[in-house]
C-alpha cells in the first residue's frame, strides 16, 4: 500500500462544463490542501490498474501531468511527487509515455510500463435478447447515452475530496473486475466494475466524500450514480431500485445514496460498482482497505 498526500490542485479550465461543475469547483476550492490526504491508493501497473509514476521531490506548484488526452492526477508522498495512471483495460502491455509540464514551464517526458495481466472470462446468457442486440430506435438512446457518459467520465474537480474508501455496502462479490464477458456467446466489452450481490432494497452507501456529477437511467446501466471524488476519481452505481441524491448534491463517507436493484441489463439484484480514474475504470480493489466486503449483517 502507497500512502499520498494531495499537495495543490491542478488548473484544468472548466470550458463547456455545466454551471453546476463550476458552482461545485468553486464550493471546492475552499478544502484546503490538509484535508485532502490521500492514504489510500495501490500500484499495479497492468491494464484495468493504476501505475504510480515518480515525477520527483515535492514543490510549491505542481506539475500537470498528460497521458494522450488524459489529465493525470499527482499527488504527494514522503516530500516526493507522484502521478496516478488510470490504464484502460484495452491498453498493450509495454511502454507508455506521460507528457510533463513543470512548474517553471520546462516540458519533460516519462516512460511508465504496463505489464500484462490474464482476466478470465464469463458467459451469461441474457433471456431478453433486445438487451444483447439492441433495436434501432435502442441504439439512438445507447448512443446519446455514450456521449453523456462520455462527458461524466472526463469531468474532475480540481482538488481531492475522498481521504478513504469504504465498500458501498456489504455482500459477497458476484463477478469480479475485468472478466472477459461473452453475452449469449457474443463478445462484448470486459466487466469495468464488480458485481456485489445484495437483496432488492439493500442501502447503497457513498463509499467516501464526494460530489455527484450525474444521475439518471440508463439503458444498459438501469438506474445510476456517477460521484466524483476529485482529481478525476470517481464511483459509478448501476442497476439500482431507488435513487436518494441529485446531481449536485454533496454527499459524506456513509451516507444513504440509493438502494440495489435490478433495473437494465441484469440477471438479478446486485450493485455493479465501478471506479473511474482520469476517464477510464480501474479495479476498485486498489482504492480499497480490504479484498473482501464486510459479511452481510
Ligand atoms: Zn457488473
Amino acid at each position: 500500500m502507497n500512502h499520498y498526500r494531495l499537495s495543490s490542485s491542478s488548473s484544468r479550465p472548466l470550458t463547456g462544463l455545466t454551471a453546476l461543475w463550476l458552482c461545485a469547483s468553486l464550493w471546492l476550492a475552499g478544502i484546503t490542501a490538509a484535508q485532502a490526504d490521500n492514504t489510500f491508493i495501490e500500484a499495479s501497473a497492468v491494464p484495468g490498474g493504476i501505475a504510480i509514476v515518480e515525477l520527483g521531490p515535492a514543490t510549491d506548484s505542481q506539475p500537470s501531468v498528460r497521458w494522450g488526452k488524459r489529465t493525470i492526477a499527482v499527488m504527494e508522498s514522503a516530500g516526493q511527487l507522484q502521478a496516478l495512471v488510470g490504464i484502460p483495460l484495452s491498453t498493450e502491455a509495454g511502454p507508455q509515455q506521460l507528457s510533463i509540464v513543470d512548474a517553471d514551464g520546462s516540458t519533460r517526458t516519462l516512460t511508465f510500463t504496463v505489464t500484462p495481466f490474464q482476466y478470465e472470462e464469463q458467459r451469461l446468457t441474457i433471456s431478453n435478447k433486445r438487451q444483447v442486440n439492441p433495436a434501432p430506435v435502442d441504439m439512438d438512446r445507447i448512443n446519446a447515452e455514450n456521449k453523456r457518459l462520455k462527458v461524466v467520465k472526463s469531468y474532475r474537480a480540481e482538488q481531492l475530496i475522498a481521504d478513504s474508501f469504504d465498500w458501498p455496502l456489504a455482500g459477497p462479490v458476484s463477478s469480479p473486475f475485468g472478466l472477459k464477458r461473452f453475452f449469449n456467446d457474443q463478445p462484448r466489452r470486459p466487466h469495468g466494475g464488480i458485481d456485489i450481490a445484495a437483496a432488492e432494497g439493500t442501502p447503497i452507501l457513498a463509499p467516501a466524500d464526494g460530489l455527484v456529477i450525474d444521475t439518471g437511467n440508463y439503458f444498459f446501466n438501469g438506474n445510476s450514480v456517477f460521484i466524483e471524488h476529485g482529481l478525476g476519481l470517481q464511483t459509478f452505481y448501476a442497476h439500482m431500485s431507488r435513487i436518494d441524491v441529485q446531481e449536485g448534491d454533496r454527499v459524506s463517507r456513509g451516507q444513504l445514496i440509493g438502494a440495489v436493484g435490478q433495473t437494465g441489463r441484469v440477471t438479478g439484484p446486485h450493485l455493479h460498482w465501478s471506479v473511474g480514474l482520469n476517464g477510464t475504470w480501474v479495479n476498485p480493489l486498489l482504492v480499497l482497505p480490504s479484498e473482501a466486503p464486510p459479511a452481510v449483517r
